[in-house]
């Protein structure tokens, strides 16, 4: 059996991404060694799905700049050079720098003639890890107030060792740089998604990206039964894609996740199954 990467991702927050992710990794891991990335880095909650206690593995610093003034000759090269408009220069006054929209890329370091800009850097996130009988688990946490998401994420895929069955990766929602991040490597996205007008939207989204990147797609129709799914199915049928399940609205999944407990359900057993089979073709 090869490792399988898969993407549990989504356009639209709150389509029970969480949810079958860990309830999948559960039933993966039954029978294979299963690697689960929390890679919502802004919101982790698959530990506490998971009933995981986390351990911090380390810390993910960024870059940040800081300027010398005494060798400062306000020649406004650092601000010219700087494209996430973190550095103000007013004529003939030394560079304001604005630290939150600082994203540590070092161009401005690099053009600045007199050495006047060294390098210090600032905790934006954490990485932890954590097990669960045959589950292993990593999780990425980026600090209140801070902006790059995708640090955290291409840090956490940093730590993605050791040979599993399957990686199953949790991204956030949406279709950002963070997203990207975690849907890059990956060689099967299901996009999670309701028979919404906005999951339909957010739908397309979704799979135009992972068109774009090349990265083989299925769809999984969460809450099929709440609205008629005609658009979705089209949608499907129009960028040549699965739906490879449908999970109707079930009151006992409210139940066990208002709980925290592991969702048990027949429809994410059924597609452990089929995830299972399609690893072993
Ligand atoms: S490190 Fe990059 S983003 Fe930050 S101030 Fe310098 S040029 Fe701008
Ligand atoms: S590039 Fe260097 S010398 Fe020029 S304004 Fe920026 S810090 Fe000062």
């Amino acid at each position: 059996m090869k490792t399988m990467r898969i993407a549990i991702t989504g356009g639209k927050g709150g389509t029970g991404k969480s949810v079958i992710s860990t309830s999948l990794a559960g039933y993966l891991s039954k029978k294979n060694s299963v690697l689960l990335v929390d890679a919502d880095v802004d919101c982790p909650n698959d530990h506490l799905i998971l009933s995981i206690e986390r351990k911090k593995l380390k810390e993910v610093k960024q870059m940040i700049p800081k300027w010398n003034f005494d060798r400062c000759i306000k020649c406004g090269k650092c601000s010219e050079a700087c494209k996430a408009n973190a550095i103000l220069q007013v004529k003939n006054k030394y560079p304001i720098f604005f630290r939150e929209q600082c994203n540590g890329c070092g161009a401005c370091l690099l053009v600045c003639p007199e050495n006047a800009i060294t390098k210090s850097s600032k905790t934006v996130g954490n990485i932890f890890v954590g097990k669960n009988q045959n589950l292993s688990f990593l999780s990425g946490e980026l600090m209140p107030g801070e902006l790059i998401s995708e640090l955290i994420v291409d840090s956490l895929k940093k730590e993605i060792k050791g040979n599993y069955d399957f990686i199953l990766i949790d991204t956030a929602a949406g279709t950002h740089c963070d997203v990207i991040a975690a849907l890059d490597g990956c060689n099967l996205a299901l996009a999670v998604t309701e028979p919404t007008p906005l999951g339909e939207h957010d739908l397309d989204l979704i799979l135009q990206l992972t068109k774009k990147l090349d990265i083989p797609t299925k769809i999984i129709l969460n809450r099929s039964d709440i609205a008629k799914k005609s658009k979705i199915k089209q949608m499907a049928k129009n960028y040549g894609v699965e739906m490879i399940s449908e999970i109707p609205y079930s009151k006992k999944i409210q139940q066990q996740y208002s709980k925290g407990e592991l969702i048990k359900d027949k429809n994410i057993e059924k597609l452990a199954e089929k995830i299972e089979k399609m690893n072993k073709q």
